[in-house]
């Protein structure tokens, strides 16, 4: 085979694979961010949850103060009853004591009930928090995994780098130009096998002619669809 014509085919192995690990490398930061989306999503609901918890206390709080002060006024209220002179006054008081314990009753139902609420928000905020602690585990162990894995294939692509460069330098200057012009116009793809009697880059059928020159690897032939270089695997 023409030594220029084994040298392209080597190189265009070269580029096609520089090619995948450059994709492969640009993928890497989108899916750590991906990930990272997710961890802080889970953290929000867990948010949410907590606030949930902190208005449902502070609530709790809030009715908790208004039974004792309701407490408080209703011992004041009976207490009065033995010392109240007239029936006019005693019977406002007497109502007053009914209203009274009529509000602490109620007051002691709305505490039980958001007792029940808090215990039910809390146990959805343990269930929240467990999966952020998952997903921040799983996030901290794929990232660690995805650069790993972006190192090795940086590693790679910096071996294939200087490999190619060294084998550029073999080829001659201009047909390396139409290479890398071709490489570049060409979605990466310069140099096409041409063994099925078509080329592989635009599947146009090759004329029997050409076919039996190219057939032979001696001189450099191109596509008469797309100008690719083509060889013959054999
Ligand atoms: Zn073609």
């Amino acid at each position: 085979m023409l030594q220029d014509l084994e040298q392209l085919i080597e190189l265009q192995g070269l580029d096609a694979e520089i090619a995948v690990l450059d994709g492969a490398i640009a993928t890497i930061p989108d899916q750590i961010r991906m990930m990272e989306q997710q961890l802080v999503q889970a953290k929000a609901v867990l948010d949410a949850a907590t606030a949930e918890v902190e208005k449902l206390q502070k609530l709790r709080r809030q009715k908790e103060r208004e039974l004792d002060e309701a407490g408080r006024e209703l011992k004041k209220r009976q207490g009065r009853l033995y010392e109240i002179k007239t029936n006019q006054e005693y019977s406002a008081t007497l109502k007053e004591v009914d209203g009274l314990k009529q509000k602490i009753s109620t007051l002691e139902e709305e505490i039980l009930v958001s007792l029940d609420d808090i215990d039910r928000v809390m146990k959805i905020r343990g269930q929240e928090d467990e999966k952020v602690r998952v997903t921040q585990a799983e996030f901290l162990k794929n990232k660690q995994q995805r650069q790993d894995e972006l190192q090795k294939l940086q590693g790679r692509l910096s071996i294939l780098r200087k490999t190619r460069e060294s084998r550029s330098r073999n080829v001659e200057a201009s047909l390396l130009q139409l290479y890398l012009r071709l490489l570049k116009s060409r979605d990466g793809l310069a140099v096409a096998n041409a063994t099925s009697r078509s080329c592989e880059g635009c599947h146009v059928t090759i004329t029997p002619q050409l076919y039996n020159e190219i057939r032979r690897n001696e001189e450099i032939r191109t596509c008469e669809g797309c100008g690719r270089i083509l060889y013959w695997k054999g």
